[in-house]
Formats: structure tokens, sequence, C-alpha cells
């Protein structure tokens, strides 16, 4: 086996995979290093979303979410379950499985694209050099023509509370407990806090989330987190912003944690701790300095508009780069390197990703919010509508939340929108569709959406663009 290849990419999650693959597929000879070592103690590939993300997480939040269905909502349907239990080890060997088809289904894709998995860990020398030590130590060198970087990230670990066994843990111990926490903490309410926080407080946890920041998910619009709040307050996930936690210390009674609000110093005392303060680029050890490529403060491997890197033939993509850590924004960024590798000119519009956070409800986004229009001086028009009138929501007893559409004032495109409500994950590709095509609110308002369906409140909130939604007031607000 020749140790040249056409391309060579470093990891195989969502990013480096999909890259493979596109690579493949428009003829070059391609090789994938992957070093992940699963649970079964097999080597996989798939990376952090495939392994311990997007999809155990789901799998997870699937499961919980039918276990407080039938404890908490189903007697108003005049279904009444009596003798319900919980067995935890089978929620997680689910949960599992689905890990080991999905990754095993990469490995085979691997082969039928004659993709070659260099089973361990890679690092990038100078004159794009890959070496690779093996599982078994064996050290061997390669080398291609271009190099995709697609490293991903690891989580950040906080000096105050280091991992600790099965008790103070990151998403990835979360996505492990054979048995439900009585009293559960999370240091930081953002995506990963709302989605395990919401896992194992619907199993039965009490769970306290402490977040540093002042708003709740600074980052989504104010409207829609507002009414996320109101829900998760509702469902008893205690959430309590403006909390600076400053010291954690592991006793007898259980893990205490110290913290500041706006009244002053508290503590607070769990069993177990999840700390998802966020992630970082894995690019520790990975890049050789030699191999010129540059690497920010925060590890990031510096990229321009087209993910290419400082030195011609080498790219980064997903994770370890600027951005969302968001495993679609990884593949579609994999594709288009391996397009433009093979001589293609393909463009990705960073506007148009969604967002999705897969608590109940759901909460979906894509393009700009308010604040952000309001920061640039945009001006814009806005549609709202609430499911709360929408049947089909009614019909499945999901009827809380709402759609919010903004649109530009002047030529009308739509420029944002937001969901709180359910479905709000499938909903938002309509959205992600309008930005994409330059729609205009008037062309999703003059469409017809089937009935009963949630993208009625879809189509409402683009006719609300206009001052013209037939369910609901029409609020136009500049
Ligand atoms: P990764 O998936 O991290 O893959 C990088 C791979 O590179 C890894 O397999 C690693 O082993 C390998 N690697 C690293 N260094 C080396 C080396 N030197 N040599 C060989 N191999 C190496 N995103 C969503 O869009 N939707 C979700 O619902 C979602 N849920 C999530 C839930 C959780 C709990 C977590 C933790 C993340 C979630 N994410 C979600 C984020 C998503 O997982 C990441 O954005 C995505 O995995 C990034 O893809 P990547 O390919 O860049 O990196
Ligand atoms: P995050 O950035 O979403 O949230 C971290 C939160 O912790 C923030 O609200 C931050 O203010 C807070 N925080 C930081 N330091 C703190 C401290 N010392 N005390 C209290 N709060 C503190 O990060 P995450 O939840 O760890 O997730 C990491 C990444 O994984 C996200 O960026 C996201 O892109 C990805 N992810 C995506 C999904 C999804 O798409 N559904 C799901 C899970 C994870």
């Amino acid at each position: 086996m020749s140790n040249q290849y056409d391309v060579i990419v470093i990891g195989g999650g969502p990013g480096g995979y999909v890259a493979a693959i596109r690579c493949a597929q428009l003829g070059l000879k391609t090789a994938c290093v992957e070093e992940w070592i699963n649970k079964q103690q097999k080597p996989a590939l798939g990376g952090t979303c495939l392994n311990v993300g997007c999809i155990p997480s789901k799998a997870l939040l699937e499961s919980s979410e039918r276990y407080e269905e039938i404890t908490h909502t189903n007697a108003g349907h005049g279904i009444t379950v009596t003798g319900l239990e919980i067995d935890v080890p089978t929620m997680i060997a689910r949960k599992d499985k689905i890990v080991g088809q999905l990754t095993s289904g990469v490995a085979q894709l691997f082969q039928a694209n004659g993709i070659t998995w260099l089973q361990g860990r890679g690092k990038l020398l100078a004159n794009k050099q890959v070496e690779v030590k093996g599982h078994d130590g064996a050290v061997n060198t390669y080398s291609a023509n271009n190099i995709i970087i697609a490293t991903g990230s690891v989580p950040i670990e906080l000096p105050i509370a280091r991992w600790l066994d099965t008790r103070i843990v990151d998403s990835t111990g979360a996505l492990d407990w054979e048995a439900v926490p009585k009293r559960l903490g999370v240091i930081g309410a953002g995506v990963i806090g709302l989605e395990m926080g919401s896992v194992w407080r619907r199993l039965g946890a009490d769970v306290v989330v402490l977040e540093a920041m002042p708003d709740f998910l600074a980052a989504a619009d104010r409207d829609v987190a507002k009414a996320a709040q109101t829900q998760f307050k509702k469902q008893g996930l205690d959430i309590r912003l403006n909390s600076k936690v400053s010291k954690v210390d592991v006793t007898d009674a259980g893990i205490v944690i110290s913290y500041q609000d706006a009244e002053g110093e508290k503590t607070l005392t769990v069993d177990n701790l999840i700390v998802a303060v966020g992630r970082k680029a894995n690019t520790a050890g990975a890049i050789d300095p030699a191999s010129g490529v540059a690497v920010d403060e925060r590890g990031r491997v510096v990229v321009d508009d087209h993910c290419a890197t400082g030195v011609a033939g080498i790219y980064a993509i997903g994770d370890c780069v600027k951005g969302p850590m968001l495993a679609h924004k990884a593949s579609e960024e994999g594709v288009t390197v391996a397009e433009r590798i093979a001589g293609q000119k393909p463009h990705l519009n960073y506007d148009a990703i969604p967002w999705v956070i897969y608590t109940h409800p759901e909460i979906a986004w894509v393009g700009k919010t308010e604040q952000d229009l309001k920061a640039a001086g945009t001006e814009y028009n806005v549609g709202t509508f609430s499911f709360a009138v929408n049947g089909r929501a009614k019909a499945m007893d999901q009827d809380n939340g709402m759609i919010k559409v903004l649109a530009d004032a002047k030529t009308d495109r739509i420029l944002g929108v937001h969901i709180v409500g359910p479905m709000a994950s499938e909903l938002i590709a309509q959205g992600a569709i309008a930005i994409e095509t330059e729609s205009t609110a008037e062309d999703l308002a003059r469409m017809t959406f089937a009935h009963p369906s949630l993208s009625e409140s879809m189509h409402e909130a683009m006719l609300a663009v206009g001052g013209r939604a037939i369910h609901g007031v029409n609020r136009k607000r500049k």
C-alpha cells in the first residue's frame, strides 16, 4: 500500500468523514485518520456527534420524553397507566445500540467508497506529511497533496470542578449513568446543560442549572428565549441565572457548590454534577508548528472564509475552526472543501445554518435575531404566530410556543426565523430554505400549507409580517 494520497483527512467526525466521502466520490484517493476508541473498546468512526454527542443525546431525550408523556400528559387523553417502571440500563443500552449501528454504518460507507481508514492518532508534519501512531504503537508516515484537519472539539474542564469518576462529569459522563441521580447540578445553561438537564429531570432528578450570564440563551432571539424559559420553569427545571460558581467541594453529604448571585453567597448540594460550560478546539499535539499551519489563542486552526489555512493545500473544518460548533456546519464545510480540492467553486451560506435545541418545547432558529437587526440598524418587520391556535398543535397536546419571522422592511426578504414549540427542529428547515433561496415573507405567505399541520403556523407568521394573519392578532412592529 502506497503511503501517498490525494487527500488525507485528520479526524472522522461529521466534518471529517463527510469530507472523506465527498473526496472519494470526486475520484480522489483518500485516507482518514481516526483515533476514537468506543465504549466497547473498539476503534470507531463518527466522532463526537455519533459516539457521544448529537445522536446518543437525542436517543435519551426521546426515551425520557416518552416517559414524561406517560407520567404527566396522558390522563387528559383518557389514557391512564398503572405499574409504570423505568429501566435506565435498558434506555442506555438502546442508546448504545443506535450509536453502534450508525458508527459501523460510517465504516461501511468508507469501504463502499474505497476510503482508507488509518486507525490511530494523526499529527500534521511539515511538507504535507501526516504521522500516524496506531493503537498498537506502530508509527507510520503518509503524505498527501491535500490535507483536511477535522479534529473537532473537547469539553472545557473547570479548574474548580475537575472531572471525578461518575460524580462530576462532562456530557459524555451524563450519557452513561445507569441510575437517575437524586439531586443533579449543572454548571452552564447552554445547549448541553438544557438538553442533558431535561433528560434527567424528566426521569425524576431534581435539577438545578447554574448559569453565569444574566441573560438566558443569549444567542437566541429574546422573545423565543423568554418563552422557552417560562416553559422550563413550569416543568421544574430550576435555572438560576447570574450565578457565578466559586468553589466545588466533594463531601460526605454530596457535592457542595458555592456560588454568588445578585443576593449574595449561596451553596447548593447535589449528588452528581454536569459541567457544560462550552467546548474547545481539539488541536493540542495534532499540528507540528513546522507544518506552517497557524492556531489562534483558543486553539482553533486559523482559516479563511473557504476553510483554507495559510498553507496551500491544507484546510480545516468543523469544531476546530471558527463558527458554531454544529455537526451540520462541520459536514457542509467538509463537502465544500472536498469540492474545492477537486477544482469546483462551491459556496456555503453561513447565514442559513439552523440551530436547534432539542428540549421540550424544542427551540430552533436560523438567520438574524431581532437584537442582531437592531444592533445593525436594519429596518425590519416582524410576524409572529402562536401554536396555541394551531389545530394540529392542539390535537398533539403541544400548543405552547410560537414562530417569529423577521423580514427586511424595504425588500421583505426573510432575515430570521425563530421557533419555540413542537417539531421546531423540522419546521426550521422551511426558514433555512427561505433564507437560502432569498425568499420574501410574501413568497411564503402566498403558498398553500397542508391543514391541519404545524407548518400552518409558519404560513400565518409569514402572513403576519404583512399584517394579514388570518387566525391571529396582527401586530406589525418595527
Ligand atoms: P468531532 O465530531 O469532534 O470529530 C473529530 C474527530 O477527530 C473525533 O472522532 C476525534 O477522535 C478525531 N481526532 C481528533 N484529533 C485526532 C488526531 N490527532 N488523530 C486522529 N483522530 C483525531 N451538534 C448538532 O449539530 N446537533 C446536535 O444535536 C448536537 N448535539 C450534541 C450533543 C452533545 C452532548 C455534544 C457534546 C455535542 C453535540 N453537538 C451537536 C455538536 C457536534 O457533536 C459537533 O459540532 C460535531 O461533532 C463537530 O464535528 P467535527 O467533525 O468537527 O468534530
Ligand atoms: P454552550 O456554549 O452552549 O453553553 C455554555 C454555557 O455555560 C453558557 O451559557 C455560558 O455562559 C455558561 N458558562 C460558562 N462558564 C460558566 C461558569 N463558570 N459558570 C456558569 N456558567 C458558565 O456550551 P455547551 O452547552 O457546553 O455546548 C458546547 C457546544 O456543543 C455548543 O457550542 C453547541 O454548539 C454544541 N452542542 C450543540 C447541540 C445542538 O445543536 N442541539 C447540543 C449540544 C451541544
